[in-house]
């Protein structure tokens, strides 16, 4: 379709001369030109140069039912004919739009029964930041409008997105965070724990939540929001004490808690919701990727009984005109009607994740792994040139990992790196036999790496 016809060469310049590409080099990609994606089927992709690429990463963490699910393309080209687009702004409505917010509201745990839609996460996030802000006003304490985050997190690429993320190159571009978002620090023990134990530095890293709490003044926190693992930071699988120790300290001083799910929702980490797996009672939840598979853009905020009823006492002036878009509704709700009906969290639960968590954990042997952590169906490791130290490499932070990258991507795998971390999060369809190919390209990737950090005199500790 298209011009997937068009030679490779002719594509990568065309995309050269006018495409600008999200959180990309641009030196970087007109040096190596960009890979020309055609098709894809289940947990492979097929570029224009015949190469068939396992998927370690969903696309970007989202094709949870794997490509290629035709249900899908049928609903979305039935939905285009009966109704394309109707809004739900003022006081109108459609059958996609209300179905989904039941469904939703069903899947989701707790009293989170009311859905304000939008067209994918960062501005789902957007809304949070109004809707939290919002509800604390008309409940009479408009001064409690701070938000806590932590470093490292991702929330999301717009203003209020990047705002809320804690990624500090990001906020360098374009004068962010915005005023009233406040940061601690993030439970990467790999990196930060020094000679505490996990546990230990768990419950370190939660109760900076109360001194920042405090520091601020109690009355004056609306929200703190994070992520179950957070996924774009180098799934950071936080210690089991962390959590608890954050709900603990929410309840405590009366806070709203946000648990953006984006990533760990629709079954990534072996429940429905992150949130279950680590026993997170949010008031609020985010969602979007695997909402739809990444068949369509699609975004929600998910709010408690308690959140709604308030707001419903007033005009919340926020809406997108894609909100509750009737295709994007469509297709997520097909997309959880396969999730539910081929029971595809089972197969995380009962398959998928035990093994990947062997063969990922089998990784450890390798002379550059120095960590292996996983969360259901999103892993990561660290590369060190010296695990007892846990020591970071002499060169800068990325470059390694920069290097393994390109050698899964020569080796048709993809696996992404964040700093010196490689990170997967693979379709959550795919086989015991899909994770052997993926964990052996990877194994070699990291064999050629190692070899090209000896052959560079790369492979020293800092
Ligand atoms: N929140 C989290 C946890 C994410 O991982 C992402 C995207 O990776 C977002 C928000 C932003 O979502 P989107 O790119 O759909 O705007």
């Amino acid at each position: 379709t298209m011009a997937n016809h068009l030679p490779t060469a002719e594509l990568q310049a065309l995309d050269a001369a006018h495409h600008l590409h999200p959180f990309t080099n641009g030196h970087e990609l007109a040096q190596k030109g960009a890979r020309v994606i055609k098709s894809a089927k289940g947990v492979w992709l097929k570029d224009s140069d015949g190469n068939e690429i396992i998927d370690g990463m969903a696309g970007l963490w989202c094709v949870n039912i794997g490509y290629g699910r035709d249900e899908l393309a049928d609903v979305a080209a039935r939905q285009m004919r009966e109704l394309p687009y109707y809004n739900t702004f003022f006081q109108t409505t459609h059958a996609p739009a209300l179905m989904l917010a039941r469904k939703l509201a069903e899947l989701a745990p707790g009293d989170l029964n009311h859905v304000f839609f939008s067209t994918g996460g960062s501005d789902a996030n957007d809304t949070n930041i109004r809707l939290v802000r919002t509800y604390w006003a008309e409940k009479g304490q408009p001064e409690r409008n701070v938000i806590i985050s932590r470093w490292n997190a991702y929330h999301g690429s717009t203003i209020g997105g990047t705002s809320l993320g804690g990624m500090k190159g990001m906020h360098g571009q374009g004068g962010l965070p915005i005023p009233g978002i406040e940061f601690i620090d993030q439970p990467n023990w790999w990196v930060e724990g020094g000679d505490t134990a996990p546990e230990e530095f768990g419950l370190e890293r939660a109760r900076q939540l109360e001194a920042k709490i405090n520091e601020i003044g109690p009355d004056k926190v609306a929200a703190f929001i994070g992520e179950p693992v957070q996924g774009a930071g180098g799934v950071i699988v936080p210690p089991e004490t962390y959590w608890p120790e954050i709900q603990r300290i929410c309840d405590q001083y009366g806070i709203v808690l946000i648990t953006d799910e984006v990533i760990c929702g629709f079954g990534r980490t072996g429940n429905w919701f992150g949130s279950q797996t680590f026993g997170i009672r949010p008031d609020i939840m985010t969602m979007a990727k695997g909402l739809s598979s990444g068949y369509q853009p699609i975004g929600a905020s998910v709010v408690s009984d308690e959140i709604a009823q308030v707001l419903s006492g007033t005009d919340f002036n926020h809406g997108y005109t894609y909100s509750g878009h009737p295709v994007a509704a469509a297709v997520a709700l097909e997309n959880l009607r396969i999730l539910e009906e081929e029971n595809i969290v089972g197969h995380v639960q009962n398959v998928a994740a035990p093994y990947l968590k062997q063969k990922w954990e089998g990784l450890l042997d390798h002379p550059l792994v120095g960590e292996a952590k996983i969360a259901g169906m999103m892993a990561s490791v660290a590369l060190t040139p010296d695990k007892a130290a846990r020591a970071p490499f002499a060169s800068d932070p990325g470059v390694v990992g920069q290097i393994c990258r390109d050698r899964c991507f020569a080796n048709n795998v993809i696996m992404r790196h964040v700093g010196d971390r490689m990170i997967i999060s693979p379709p959550l369809v795919i086989t015991p036999d899909e994770i052997d190919i993926l964990i052996d390209r990877a194994r070699l990737s990291l064999d050629e790496c190692l070899a090209q950090l000896e052959a560079d005199g790369l492979n020293r500790a800092a």
